[in-house]
């Protein structure tokens, strides 16, 4: 049994130190200059202390003196050990800064048990040989050493529990190998190394503590390895390296009789390891070299992405352009035609004034003439103002200075102003508020416009009968619908009746100096202030409505 125990030793022993050396040689190549390879490195070398001189007090266990010196550096080193896992466990978790105060705890806690553990017999007594092999006297001081290594597992504990519930899953795969295999070697540790011996007498189980540090290096490996803990890919090149340094290592060992010989094995080792490293130099510059050209693509990429960005802005702003060329010839084309129409009309009859030939006419067909004149005046005069106010609109150079405002007393004011119209010809107007707030968000001067426009219209357009004027209120809007009993619009000019220029069948006989900008205008306007406006006619000669929608006032 006990021979079988040491066969057990001896193999975990061994690998215990293969796979340190191995990891040893892959951190000390690659990335010695981080804080988190420096104390991975500690680790090992303190983690082989241990172990191994544990190992070597368990086979000297009949010479109690060599052993107990033995004992007493694997337990000086065990502390110190606990210790560098804690500093490896913050900064791998980049955490080092937050946890100032706790770091120094937990390194004077580390070093003075350490000390005392390692120069006085107040933890370690004593030694003795018996049947299961090494059996430890503890001293007076063994719970302060307990106590100590308690607190510095909770230190490290602590901060990495509380780090992996925050972080994201895919970094989570990367810790959380890191801390199952911390878990079981502490698990392990408490139990064997603690619980067994110091509560059971247990003793021959001891190492199994000792020895469960290999399976925190195989996880700790494994997040290196798989998932990259601090930034490895040249793996396989090292692999192979550490492999062949191990044979020609052990090789140099085998001590042979010839000088020359062992000396070629002793160069041969050397050579091996000078162009490792050369070769361990080149994949790490090339490893550089594809990080710099990964970094200089997603530059690139960037720099694509901005520029394809500004082409659509430049696209988009053409196209603008482009239509707004579109517009100003539509615009001139249109204009010329509607500035021409009252021009001639005026030129021609002036040219007769002037030629004597109103001179023969009766003084009514006289009048006539000179009204006529003066309607294209008229005319003239009103394309002109709408045609400023299109501009003005399409150009987008008005600023809008939105205020609450009560839509009653614009209304009330306009009727007052075109009442004399409505007396002229003999018809009436009519307003009903059915709303005791009518205040809604608008710009007051343009809204003032638009429905001088609409009530102006519903006179003009009217003969007989009368205009009537309701205000009423929803949850979002306040409506202003206007009826007339006036000439209507047919279905098929209501469709187009908002575009620029455009004049319904009837209109010209019935009013003679529109422009056929108005209701534009006034839907341009009602459309800036996220308003609605609609005209509905059952046909001509059956009167239309207006309907104005506007935003109520949120106060
Ligand atoms: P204008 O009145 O100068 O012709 P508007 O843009 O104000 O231009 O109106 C466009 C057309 O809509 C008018 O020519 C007319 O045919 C029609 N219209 C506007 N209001 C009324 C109304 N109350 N009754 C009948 N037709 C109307």
């Amino acid at each position: 049994m006990i021979v079988d125990f040491f066969l057990v030793h001896k193999v975990l022993i061994f690998l215990i130190n293969v796979i340190s050396v191995y990891l040893f040689c892959i951190i000390y190549f690659n990335n010695t200059k981080s804080n988190i390879s420096r104390i991975f490195i500690v680790m090992i070398v303190l983690m082989l202390f241990w172990v191994d001189f544990a190992f070597l007090a368990r086979v000297t266990s009949d010479q109690s003196s060599l052993s107990m010196f033995f004992l007493k550096i694997a337990w000086f080193v065990t502390p110190i050990f606990f210790l560098s896992l804690y500093f490896f466990t913050i900064y791998l978790i980049k955490e080092s800064h937050k946890y100032r105060f706790l770091s120094v705890a937990v390194f004077l806690a580390g070093t003075i048990i350490s000390i005392l553990t390692g120069l006085t017999s107040l933890i370690l007594n004593n030694v003795r040989h018996n049947v299961n092999g090494l059996e430890i006297i503890y001293g007076q001081g063994m719970f302060l050493f307990l106590i100590s290594i308690f607190f510095i597992i909770c230190s490290t504990l602590y901060p990495l529990i509380k780090k992996y519930s925050r972080i994201s899953a895919k970094k989570k795969i990367k810790i959380g190998y890191f801390l199952i295999g911390i878990f079981i070697f502490y698990f392990a540790n408490i139990v064997f190394n603690i619980i067994f011996p110091l509560f059971f007498n247990v003793f021959h189980l001891y190492y199994f503590g000792d020895y469960s540090i290999i399976i925190l290096l195989i996880f700790t490996t494994y997040a290196i390895t798989k998932h990259e803990l601090m930034g490895i890919k040249t793996l396989i090149t090292q692999t192979l390296i550490v492999i062949i340094s191990i044979i020609l290592l052990v090789d140099v060992f085998l001590l042979s009789d010839d000088i020359v010989i062992q000396l070629s094995k002793v160069g041969v080792l050397v050579t091996f390891l000078y162009f490792s490293r050369e070769l361990i130099k080149s994949v790490k510059k090339e490893k550089e070299i594809v990080k710099e050209l990964k970094s200089a693509y997603r530059k690139i990429n960037h720099y694509i992405k901005r520029l394809e960005k500004g082409n659509k802005n430049l696209e988009k702003s053409n196209q603008r352009f482009k239509e707004l060329l579109e517009m100003k010839n539509e615009f001139l084309h249109i204009t010329s035609h509607q500035l021409r129409t009252p021009l001639t009309a005026i030129r021609g009859m002036l040219s007769m004034w002037y030629k004597g030939d109103f001179e023969n006419l009766p003084e009514k067909e006289k009048k006539k003439m000179i009204k006529r004149i003066l309607v294209s005046a008229d005319r003239l005069n009103n394309i002109t103002n709408d045609m400023l106010d299109t501009m003005e609109l399409e150009g987008m150079s008005l600023k809008f200075k939105f205020k609450s405002v009560s839509i009653a007393r614009i209304i009330k004011e306009t009727i007052d102003t075109l009442k004399p119209n409505f007396d002229k010809k003999n018809i009436y107007i009519k307003l009903k508020i059915n709303t005791k707030v009518s205040d809604a968000e608008v710009e007051p001067n343009y809204i003032r416009q638009v429905f001088m426009n609409i009530i102006d219209n519903a006179c003009k357009y009217t003969k007989k009968g009368g205009v009537s004027i309701n205000i009423e209120k929803d949850d979002k809007y306040i409506k202003v619908i206007v009826k007339d009993t006036g000439a209507g619009i047919s279905k098929v000019d209501q469709i187009k009746i908002f575009d620029k220029f455009t004049r319904g069948e009837n209109a010209i006989s019935e009013n003679a100096s529109g422009s056929g900008l108005g209701l534009f205008i006034a839907k341009r306007i009602i459309k800036e202030h996220k308003g609605k406006i609609k005209m509905e006619s059952e046909g001509i000669g059956k009167g239309s409505t207006v309907k104005i929608y506007l935003r109520i006032s949120n106060n």
